[in-house]
């Protein structure tokens, strides 16, 4: 990897020292910081005012006990954190996230992501994140609920429409939403629809949100590959994830004419050379809650694989929707090797460093997340909009307002790649459009 700029190597210092043993939150921040070179050379008042110091410091972090009994009568203990990273753009806006996985380190990292994804959206929405260790995976809808309520109990205090709203991620879809919102409600006594996003379309919901963050991808996908000439038509394509983003992936890769050989779960890969069965899939995995071991059964021609990678399957495009780094140098080589020519990431950093460096060297088109899924939190901004004018609005609309987002994203990202020297790379043009718009609001903000 190239050595960073010194002013930079000195801040990300200070960001290692702060922020001991999280090693995703410090693997963000060095992915933005290796595209800003060229940025404060050019503009060396954002070292001198230390606005990217008061970036990667968030503005507030919480952390608190969510106790809850469960349905034998025990009573459980998770951690529930909120932080509220960046409100220069508009009121802190992400997901959370309920996993195992989840800490402080995960946290941050998703919500220093969020920062500059919402900024890319060109919306008015400043990024934050949150979640709990909380597994909802095995556990009955009573659990959930009373989980989901406790958590909201303490989180209700520091949420509003014009302050923090979260929406979902892994493992919090509709159900969840739903929970959370009832709480809110009941403790607030206000039906305050903005102070969450990614409800059901009968309570303040916006159509094309559940969609949004897959059809997103695609839409940027499709993008890319315009820009060299290209489309999704007769495509192979390889999704990782079989959650909420891949579903609807698949669903508009095979709506542009693509063929979806692969998706993935914590249990393995699935491979259906005659395409993915998206409706089994829609059945086994959103309305049953199952496996993909229960797709198989449902389908002869397909197999469960349980041991090696999704990213051995060949394919023209990939995309990885599973979770943070599930993509690494090995299968990047084997992409390359397969002759993979585009691979966006539906998930939050699912690509190491290492990975990614072999893409952009074999010239694979690369799209980072903070552009490629952001069309679920633009969507989630859309869901804003209406609610703050007490409107709903066709499908047909809110999807032509999200393909016009993803293409402005697309256009903020090559036309940045071209200014700081690196054209056709989309990391660089994420990074440095979205630093300069937030970097500009600091400063213009003041010392605050
Ligand atoms: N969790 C999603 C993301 O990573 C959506 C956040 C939102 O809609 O606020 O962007």
């Amino acid at each position: 990897m190239a050595a960073l700029d010194p002013h930079l190597q000195e801040i990300y210092e200070v960001v290692l020292r702060r922020n001991p043993g999280e090693a995703e939150f410090h693997q963000a921040v060095l992915e933005v910081f290796e595209s800003l070179g060229p940025v404060v050379r050019k503009r060396p008042e954002y070292v001198e005012s230390r606005a990217l110091e008061r970036m990667c410091e968030p503005e507030r972090q919480v952390i608190f006990r969510v106790p809850w009994i469960d349905d034998s009568g025990r009573i459980e203990i998770n951690r529930g954190f909120r932080v509220e990273f960046s409100s220069v753009l508009g009121p802190f806006k992400g997901g959370l996230r309920f996993h195992p996985s989840v800490n402080l380190g995960i946290v941050k990292f998703l919500g220093f992501e969020q920062i500059f994804k919402n900024a890319l959206t060109g919306m008015p929405i400043g990024g934050g994140k949150g979640g709990s260790d909380f597994d909802p995976k095995g556990r009955s809808n009573r659990e959930v609920m009373a989980f989901c309520q406790s958590f909201m109990t303490e989180l209700y205090r520091h949420i509003g429409e014009y302050t923090d709203v979260p929406a979902g991620d892994i493992g919090v879809g509709g159900r969840e939403i739903g929970y959370l919102f009832g709480q809110y409600k009941r403790i607030t006594n206000l039906y305050e629809s903005g102070v969450l996003t990614g409800k059901g379309l009968g309570w303040g919901g916006s159509r094309v949100r559940k969609e949004a963050t897959g059809y997103g991808l695609v839409f940027f996908a499709q993008e890319m590959l315009r820009a060299r000439g290209d489309s999704f038509d007769g495509k192979r394509v390889v999704v990782s994830g079989s959650g909420n983003v891949a579903i609807y992936a698949v669903e508009m890769a095979l709506q542009l004419g693509a063929t979806v050989v692969a998706c993935s779960d914590s249990s393995g890969y699935v491979v259906d050379e005659g395409g993915i069965d998206l409706e089994l899939l829609k059945q086994v995995k959103e309305v049953d809650r199952g496996r993909l071991a229960d797709y198989v059964v449902g389908r002869p021609g397909a197999t469960l694989v349980t041991e090696g990678s999704i990213w051995d399957v060949v394919c023209d495009v990939a995309l990885p929707c599973a979770t943070q780094n599930e993509l690494d140098e090995d299968a990047a080589i084997s992409l390359v090797k397969h002759g993979a020519s585009v691979v966006a990431e539906g998930a939050n950093m699912p690509t190491t460093r290492a990975a990614t460096r072999v893409l952009l060297d074999a010239d694979v088109l690369f799209a980072p997340g903070k552009a490629a899924n952001a069309g679920g939190v633009a969507t989630s901004a859309l869901e804003m909009q209406q609610n703050a004018s007490r409107d709903s609005w066709t499908h047909e609309y809110t999807q032509d307002r999200l393909e016009g987002i993803m293409r402005g994203i697309h256009e903020r990202c090559a036309s940045s790649a071209d200014e700081f020297g690196a054209p056709g790379n989309y990391v660089v043009g994420a990074n440095t459009s979205s630093f300069v718009q937030l970097a500009d609001a600091v400063l213009a903000l003041g010392v605050i």
